[in-house]
């Protein structure tokens, strides 16, 4: 009889690194296959990125958009799941390595597929972060989210005491693509629609939001008529759309921009949001490094047309690490990808021959620009209005991962788009200001927790140190009371 465990030790090794659109629609993709699947990434769920902005402005909730990778994964055995952040990837010896709070694993791949993605640039001014988080995750939707409505309290509060408060009730978006519209429309819903029964001291009604980007027009990618029909449908809402301005300072208090003809400008403003650039995942120079494939200069890595790297079959790239062909880094280029590179590594462990190159199909792009307002590119269609929007639900229903988020983000969309309510307004001091907090510490959360073995150490040490401490104490208790120095003199009983 043949020993099951050692023929589990013989299954070939597929590790995924990243739990987005590759990284989750690829291990899926393998869960037929005569594979072991380690699914390594640095959250314990996955991101539905495109709805990031809902959960900034009070829509939806985090849960709804990030469901646990282990509940996703749960009914496929041949799928496992770990938390660590990948740090080096060696392809001469086929490992991945991965840490998290100081603790290191090392996992061992016959074929590796990284998805890895991308995340905010700033264009080489990291220093703008501190006061225009980007939207690139669960922690920054939620940091936003407080900033955002934290930000008409303030204004509550300085109107209250007869402060100067235009800084307050005015909110920059940086970037005119599909994010950065996204966003500023719903800002501009909250403050014209949402909020303005909430507020006493202040007309939320007043508050100015300012969509901004260095490109001539909005939506660059839809094309100019889409562009310049969703530019008209912001500025409907209440928006301020300006176009040609090149953010060239971000303080607490302020945001400076510079036009093509020199003039420089300053708005004064405390909530910024930076939507405007991305760079992808540094394990791409890592990658580059080891197999000299080209890097551009969003750090994208030049993969084979079947996505994997030169000199190595075994090691596919997906997604928004890579540069190839034009493709843009959208969540269908990751899906496809990673259910391409799963098929081939299936495929050659069935002894089938090669796919040929990986071939994109373009579902088509679409934006919402407000509750019934949305612009949609589907081949050649072009569609706006309530027509899109009802595309755009269509589509976000399907993708959202589980039948419970579904539901309930269903539920959410009707109290936001056919009433005015917000179901998710809670916000936290430490969802405000923890990441700046963290970026302050040496090492970020690891200065919080101890080294393994290091606690052991320190609670022994302490303990000993205690234990003499507690026995001293007894014999002075002792030496007292024999000595008649403690409790009740016999006398006086
Ligand atoms: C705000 C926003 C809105 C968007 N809207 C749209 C839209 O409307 N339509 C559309 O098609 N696309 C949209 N996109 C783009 C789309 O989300 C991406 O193209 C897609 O997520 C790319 O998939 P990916 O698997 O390459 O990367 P991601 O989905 O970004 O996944 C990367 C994964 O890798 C993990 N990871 C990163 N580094 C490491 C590491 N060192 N170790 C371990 N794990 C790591 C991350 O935690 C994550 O799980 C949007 C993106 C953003 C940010």
């Amino acid at each position: 009889m043949s020993d099951p465990q050692a023929q589990q030790t013989a299954a070939h090794k597929v590790v995924v690194i990243g739990s987005g659109f590759g990284g989750l629609f690829g291990t899926k993709a393998l869960r037929k296959a005569p594979v072991e699947v380690t699914m390594v990434a640095k959250t314990t769920h996955h991101l539905f990125q495109p709805l990031l902005y809902q959960v900034a402005t009070g829509i939806l909730s985090e849960g709804e958009i990030a469901p646990p990778t282990r509940e996703v994964l749960s009914s496929q055995p041949n799928a496992q799941v770990l938390l660590g952040e990948v740090t080096d990837v060696d392809l001469e010896a086929r490992t991945v390595t991965s840490h998290v709070l100081g603790r290191e694993t090392v996992s061992r791949y016959d074929s590796l597929i990284v998805a890895a993605g991308a995340a905010q640039s700033y264009f080489g001014n990291d220093h703008f972060s501190e006061y225009a988080p980007g939207m690139k995750s669960i922690d920054d939707a939620l940091e936003l989210r407080g900033r955002i409505f934290g930000a008409f309290e303030m204004a509550e509060l300085g109107a209250n005491r007869g402060d100067d408060i235009d800084h307050l009730l005015t909110f920059v978006v940086v970037g005119a693509g599909p994010t950065g519209v996204e966003m500023a429309g719903q800002i501009a819903e909250l403050a014209h629609r949402t909020l303005k029964r909430d507020f006493r001291a202040i007309n939320t009604r007043e508050a100015r939001v300012i969509l901004l980007d260095a490109a001539p027009q909005v939506l660059p990618p839809f094309g100019q008529k889409l562009g310049e029909k969703a530019k008209a449908e912001l500025e409907k809402l209440g928006v301020e759309v300006i176009l040609g301005a090149m953010v060239t300072d971000v303080d607490e208090r302020g945001i400076e921009m510079k036009f093509k003809d020199g003039r420089v400008e300053r708005i004064k403003t405390v909530t910024k949001i930076w939507a405007a650039g991305v760079q992808a995942s540094p394990l791409g120079k890592t990658l580059a490094e080891q197999t000299g494939a080209p890097l551009d200069r969003a750090g994208r890595i030049g993969v084979n047309p079947d996505l994997t790297l030169p000199g190595h079959p075994e090691v596919f790239v997906v997604g928004d690490m890579i540069a190839l062909d034009n493709l843009p880094g959208v969540a269908q280029v990751a899906i496809q990808g990673a259910k391409y590179a799963a098929k081939e590594i299936e495929g050659r462990l069935a002894g089938k021959a090669p796919q040929g190159p990986f071939k994109y199909f373009d579902k088509g792009s679409m934006a919402i620009i407000s509750r019934f307002r949305a612009v949609a590119m589907v081949g050649k269609l072009r569609l706006t209005g309530v027509i899109a929007w009802l595309m755009w639900l269509a589509v976000h229903l399907v993708y959202i991962t589980g039948f419970k988020s579904r539901v309930t983000a269903l539920l959410h969309w009707a109290v936001s788009f056919l009433g005015r309510g917000r179901s998710e307004r809670t916000t936290t001091e430490q969802q405000i200001f923890a990441r700046s907090a963290l970026a302050r510490l040496r090492r970020g959360a690891t200065d919080l927790v101890s080294e393994p073995g290091a606690y052991d150490a320190a609670r022994q040490m302490m303990e000993t140190t205690r234990r003499e401490e507690l026995e001293a104490l007894a014999l002075e208790e002792a030496r007292l009371t024999d000595s008649g120095a403690r409790g009740v003199p016999a006398e006086q009983r």
